[in-house]
C-alpha cells in the first residue's frame, strides 16, 4: 500500500513536470512571422509550374499573424461580409507561414476565383490543374478537407505536425 501511494506520488509528479515543460514551451517558442522558407520555395515553383502549362497564378494570402486571423474570422461574424475561414487565431496553418491561397489571374490582369475555366484549352479545369502541380510538390489542398467548408484557394504543408503541436511549440526545420 505504502509502495503504491510512492507510485502514485510519483506519477503525479511526472505528470505535472510534463505539463510546466509543455507550456514552456509554448510560451519561450516565438510564433513566426514570415512564410516559412520551404513553402516559400515551393510557392515560387507552384507558380512557374502552373505558367509553363499557360495557367497565371496570384499568391492572394500567405502568412498572416494571429490577430489578422482574429479579424478574418469576425467577417461575417461580428462584421459585415462572407465568412471567409472557420478559425480563429492561431489555429490557421497561415498562423504559422505554412500556408498559401492563390487565384487565377486573367490575361486582363483581373484575379478570378472561377474553378471551372479552362483557358489552356486542354480539357481540364485550370484551378484543379494548380491544385494538382501544388499536391506533387507536398502541397495538401484544401479543397480535400473534411466536411462542409472547402478551402479550395488554400495550400498547406503541415510537415507532419498538427495545428495543436504548433500551438505547443513545435516548428518544422528551416531546411
Ligand atoms: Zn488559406
Amino acid at each position: 500500500m505504502k509502495i503504491f501511494k510512492s507510485i502514485l506520488f510519483l506519477a503525479v509528479l511526472a505528470s505535472i513536470f510534463y505539463l510546466i515543460t509543455l507550456e514552456w514551451k509554448k510560451r519561450n517558442t516565438p510564433l513566426p512571422t514570415e512564410l516559412h522558407p520551404i513553402v516559400a520555395e515551393n510557392r515560387d515553383i507552384l507558380i512557374q509550374k502552373a505558367s509553363e502549362k499557360g495557367i497565371n497564378i496570384v499568391i492572394t494570402d500567405d502568412f498572416r499573424s494571429a490577430a489578422e486571423q482574429d479579424r478574418l474570422y469576425e467577417q461575417g461574424r461580428s462584421r459585415e461580409g462572407t465568412i471567409v475561414t472557420h478559425v480563429e487565431g492561431g489555429e490557421s496553418y497561415h498562423n504559422y507561414g505554412l500556408a498559401i491561397d492563390f487565384a487565377l489571374k486573367l490575361d486582363d490582369d483581373s484575379v478570378v476565383w472561377d474553378l471551372e475555366r479552362d483557358d489552356n484549352q486542354n480539357g481540364q479545369s485550370d484551378w484543379m490543374e494548380v491544385i494538382e502541380i501544388a499536391k506533387k510538390l507536398g502541397f495538401k489542398s484544401g479543397a480535400d478537407f473534411q466536411g462542409s467548408f472547402k478551402d479550395y484557394p488554400h495550400l498547406e504543408m503541415d510537415f507532419g505536425l498538427s495545428i495543436r503541436e504548433l500551438r505547443y511549440g513545435e516548428r518544422p526545420p528551416k531546411q
